[in-house]
């Protein structure tokens, strides 16, 4: 087999590894192949998953990761014929009824160990961080800060502003220049920017119109940005340019997954009403300069799991929320009641803090719910802040490449 770097050192088998030596290969039932080490100590791979990741340059395009499409000379129809491990090379030879043969590296089937841990340590440190859930009293331990300037120049702090993010869902950067590309510098720091029907910078200020008592910006309730995106944004990167000197304009957050958990270990039917029935969202407009129009809807729950049950998005918007609510009238029902404890959760977790000019608020848009207190503009204090968004396809390649800059497959 071509020889090649493995993608993550610290998840392998170290234990294994270390009694290398002895090592027995079996073949059960035709279906398995199982490498056991004196010490009973086994690792168990289905022959199928073998030879359809046979590493042979006949099956595999090393340079490119590339399984070869041979799907038709296996592997359902190829059975293992006789398997061994060789101790001098230390790889798994398995040879097939036609009579091709595949040869493994220990440390790479030990990268692939299908026991219970091995995945969830793939999955933790590979696929996704795990998420730190917060509430309000813990604001203080799980607040990251960085300066803008070291994100900007060293990967390592980059690196950690990304986990942070991951992790507990939001960050504030320090010391940006008064400057409105701000914003899509960090985007294209991590990869680029996500454009929207919004444009791909976008401002946060109140109508320039002056002398008005509507000047007063009203509340802006806690939300998530764009719910009714089947592909919504994953960051919000907000510039503070200028900050209100009024005593508003703070921002509010909480953390919808911690108000989610909240919810399902408290009032569990609540939220399997919030978990199941889904909500139009919606929003009809004309983008800003060309002025073309948008009809913009997504159907989808409160609460969105992935497909390991863990958070996947909240959605909340009570100003993009359609009054077409497409359920059956019984479930409207029950979805209006589990909606008011969940906004009364969200609203007596919130923490509240303010910005100031220079500071960068970023936070995962799938997660955070956010809001901002009313404020007041005068003719020589307008508040002004400039966003951007990134997915989070681009913000977990990134950290990925990061974190293990040298791997291969
Ligand atoms: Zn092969």
């Amino acid at each position: 087999m071509l020889s090649c770097k493995h993608l993550i050192g610290p998840l392998l088998n170290r234990q294994f590894r270390r009694h290398a030596s002895g090592i027995t290969a079996q073949l059960l039932e035709q279906r398995y192949v199982e490498l056991a080490q004196p010490d009973g100590q086994r690792l168990k791979y289905p022959s199928i998953w073998l030879r359809d990741n046979c590493q042979c340059p006949e099956c595999f395009h090393a340079e490119t990761r590339a399984r070869k499409s041979h799907w038709e000379r296996g592997p359902l129809h190829v059975k293992a014929k006789r398997v061994s491990y060789d101790e001098k090379s230390q790889q798994l030879i398995v040879n097939w009824e036609d009579a091709h043969s595949s040869s493994y590296d220990l440390e790479w089937l030990q990268d692939r160990d299908f026991g219970q841990q091995s995945r969830q340590r793939y999955l933790n440190e590979v696929y996704k961080p795990p998420v730190q859930l917060w509430g309000k009293s813990q604001f203080g331990e799980v607040t990251r800060e960085f300066s803008y300037d070291d994100v900007l120049k060293q990967d390592s702090v980059l690196r950690d502003w990304l986990e942070a993010l991951a992790v507990q869902g939001f960050a504030l950067l320090h010391g940006a220049p008064h400057d409105t590309e701000v914003a899509r510098h960090l985007a294209e720091r991590i990869g680029h920017i996500k454009r929207t029907t919004y444009g791909d910078v976008f401002e946060v200020k109140s109508k320039p119109n002056a002398k008005n008592y509507a000047y007063l910006m009203t509340p802006l309730p806690l939300h998530t940005d764009m719910p009714y995106y089947e592909y919504k944004a994953g960051i919000n990167i907000l510039h503070t340019l200028v900050q209100s000197s009024s005593p508003g304009g703070a921002n509010m957050m909480t953390d919808g997954f911690f108000i989610a958990d909240k919810m399902r270990r408290e009032h569990p039917d609540y939220y399997e009403v919030l978990r199941t029935i889904p909500v139009n969202w919606f929003d009809i407009g004309h983008d800003g300069d060309a002025g073309k129009p948008f009809h913009s809807l997504w159907r989808a729950p409160v609460i969105c799991l992935d497909v390991d049950g863990q958070f996947a998005r909240i959605n909340q918007n009570t100003t993009k929320r359609d009054s077409r609510f497409t359920v059956p009238l019984d479930q409207a029902m029950s979805w209006y009641e589990a909606y008011d404890k969940f906004l009364q959760l969200a609203q007596a977790e919130a923490v509240e803090f303010k910005t100031r000019a220079g500071d960068v608020f970023v936070f995962n848009n799938l997660r955070m719910l956010h809001g901002r207190t009313a404020y007041e503009d005068s003719p020589d204090n307008k508040r002004h802040l400039i966003g951007a968004y990134v997915d989070w396809d681009i913000i977990y390649s990134k950290l990925r490449t990061l974190k293990f800059p040298n791997a291969r497959n």
